[in-house]
């Protein structure tokens, strides 16, 4: 038997590990980038955000009495990052890179829509209340990202189909 607050711990290391991939997925597809600097500069804003968003969850864990030693390692459990750099190096990789963001951000949302619930569950108001605000800046990338994907592809396609230009990233 595994009681709610040994689980919202659990989530909520989950949920570091999650943001860690987040910012090594963000960062890498961000360098990459030299043709779309509006697109390197969302991400790079996005970039920041999650490294906040991974230290408040680290003080979640050490205010609810986790232990935070173990958290570098827990990060390396998280696969989802694979998802986010498979398209990397490919011909289209500025659309695949956006859409693998897209899917990471709704993914987050999914995951943060469950904490909140768990930590209410608990009737930890305070970690609710942190988990909400990380959700609402979770909603927002996924919006801002969405909203950019017919516009990186008609650019990447207008590139790609004169002469001479690199679109693919
Ligand atoms: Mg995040
Ligand atoms: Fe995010």
């Amino acid at each position: 038997m595994v009681n709610a607050e040994d689980r919202l711990m659990q989530w909520l290391r989950d949920a570091h590990a999650m943001e860690e991939q987040a910012a090594t997925m963000l960062d890498a597809l961000a360098k990459r980038i030299e043709h779309y600097p509006d697109v390197r500069a969302k991400i790079e804003e996005h970039l920041a955000v999650t490294r906040e968003q991974s230290r408040r969850l680290q003080s979640c864990i050490a205010t609810r009495g986790g232990d935070t030693s173990t958290i570098k390692d827990m990060a390396g459990k998280m696969t989802a990052m694979g998802q986010g750099v498979s398209g990397m190096f490919a011909t289209d990789e500025i659309v695949k890179g956006a859409m693998s963001l897209y899917t990471f951000e709704n993914m987050e949302i999914a995951a943060y829509r469950v904490l909140v619930a768990a930590a209410e569950h608990v009737g930890d108001t305070a970690t609710a209340a942190v988990l909400q605000g990380i959700l609402e800046e979770e909603i927002e990338a996924a919006e801002t990202v969405g909203a950019m994907l017919p516009d990186i592809t008609a650019r990447y396609l207008t590139r790609e189909e004169a002469t001479g230009i690199e679109a693919k990233r």
